[in-house]
């Protein structure tokens, strides 16, 4: 009889890391430029919910989300107050020490607030365009050039966003009705697919024969099921080489958001497909905005893309550990090192990619502690109660007592400052 397991003839190949296929351009505010597509990394996205005419309001938000690890942030310019506010919302973040890029969203009257507020143009790193919603026919034609010529002359980049809850509907009908015409019709939701990706990939070629340069235009074809965005963007990244933005719209709230956004980010991401990305979750009841970040920073920490914070393995404990420290810890130390990191980023060059475990017991404790730069093993029920800790696979020292958590904290902090500080 056959044997289940066999041994191998060759090994099993390490994980490599997606290779993109965009082209590069330059997201670019003053002295700061953030370079998407081509090699750089993929970038972090987010958008505020303030009214942006409340400039005070809005540049807080943008420094909350710029402080969370946001690279890049949108704001709507949906009228003439929120169009002037845009160069104080700038001003205020300046003066914050806030270098983030804006990002100026409109719809249906871009073309007439970018003519009428010439700061506005200016101020903005990046204008998002909807295909769908620069108006029809000739007209649509013609206030859409308006918006490229005035980001041509700047030089801004512009991203060309297409979501299928405003799509645009004459290119809709014109494929419908080929469609028809077809022996053999396609399914609805691929002539769907069709009018998004041709509503993107003609804007943007349009936007280059109008003068814009290609390195500056990025696509976007959101839609808010997880399935479609894949499909979707599997087929646009094939037919073009415009970086490429990801998102799955409308994403919903908590757990649901998260999970979904991350399920069809990864699969595209891990097939070098998406330059920016942005999860777009709807905050809970006093949940904050900056929750995106936090979830769009996780998912290309956990894929490997990226590092933003040193991650802290943790176990999901069991009935072995009876007692809560060990959660405890888990979050006092993952607490400590996010709160940390807006200082350590600049301090510490290097830390973001620290690993530490806090574990529940001695089963897999020891043992995830010495893969772990740093690791704890607490007792578990019934178990001597004394802590091992671990520094570079060797066992360091033993915590007793009530202050394990205090003293592994300054564990932490010593070997940080040892192995990142300036004096190392
Ligand atoms: S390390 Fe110990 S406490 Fe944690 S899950 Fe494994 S057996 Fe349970």
């Amino acid at each position: 009889m056959d044997s289940l397991v066999r041994s191998a003839a060759h090994p099993i190949p390490l994980p490599v890391v997606p290779q993109r296929r965009s082209r590069q351009g330059v997201v670019a505010w003053g002295s700061r430029r953030v370079t998407v597509g081509g090699d750089a990394p993929v970038r972090v996205q987010s958008m505020t919910n303030t009214d942006t005419a409340d400039a005070v309001a809005t540049a807080i938000q943008v420094k909350e989300l710029a402080l969370a690890g946001s690279e890049l942030v949108r704001i709507t310019v949906n009228n003439d107050e929120a169009a002037k506010a845009v160069p104080y919302i700038r001003e205020q973040l300046d003066r914050m020490g806030i270098d983030v890029p804006l990002i100026g969203d409109f719809h249906y009257n871009g073309h007439r607030l970018l003519t009428d507020h010439p700061a506005c143009a200016e101020t903005l790193s990046k204008y998002r365009i909807n295909p769908g919603n620069v108006g029809r026919g000739d007209k649509g034609d013609r206030q859409f050039a308006q918006m490229v010529d005035i980001a041509a002359r700047h030089d801004k980049a512009v991203r060309i966003g297409v979501n299928w809850g405003s799509l645009d509907q004459d290119l809709l009908a014109r494929l419908m009705d080929e469609n028809a015409a077809r022996g053999a019709p396609w399914d609805a939701r691929q002539v769907m697919y069709e009018a998004l990706i041709t509503s993107a990939v003609e804007s943007a070629r349009r936007a280059e024969s109008l003068g814009l340069r290609g390195e500056n235009i990025v696509l976007s074809c959101k839609v808010s099921a997880v399935q479609d965005l894949i499909a979707l963007y599997q087929a646009l990244a094939s037919r073009c080489d415009y970086a490429l933005h990801l998102g799955l719209t409308e994403a919903g709230m908590g757990t649901k958001g998260a999970v979904a956004s991350t399920a069809a980010l990864s699969v595209l991401l891990q097939q070098g497909i998406g330059d920016t990305i942005r999860v777009s979750l709807t905050p809970q009841p006093g949940e904050a905005r900056t929750q995106e970040v936090v979830v769009a920073l996780e998912i290309l920490q956990a894929l490997g893309l990226r590092a933003f914070v040193p991650s802290v393995t943790a176990c999901p404990g069991c009935g072995r550990t009876t007692s809560t420290t060990f959660q405890e810890l888990a979050k006092q130390i993952d607490d400590y090192l996010r709160a940390s990191m807006p200082v350590w980023r600049s301090r510490y060059p290097g830390v973001e990619g620290l690993k530490v475990a806090v574990m529940g017991c001695i089963v897999n404790g020891p043992g995830e502690s010495k893969h772990a730069d740093i690791g704890i093993s607490l007792p578990g029920t019934g178990e001597a109660p004394a802590a091992p800790v671990f520094i570079d696979g060797q066992k360091a020292m033993t915590l007793r007592g009530a202050d394990i958590a205090r003293d592994f904290q300054g564990i932490v902090e010593n070997y940080i400052e040892q192995r990142f500080g300036t004096g190392r």
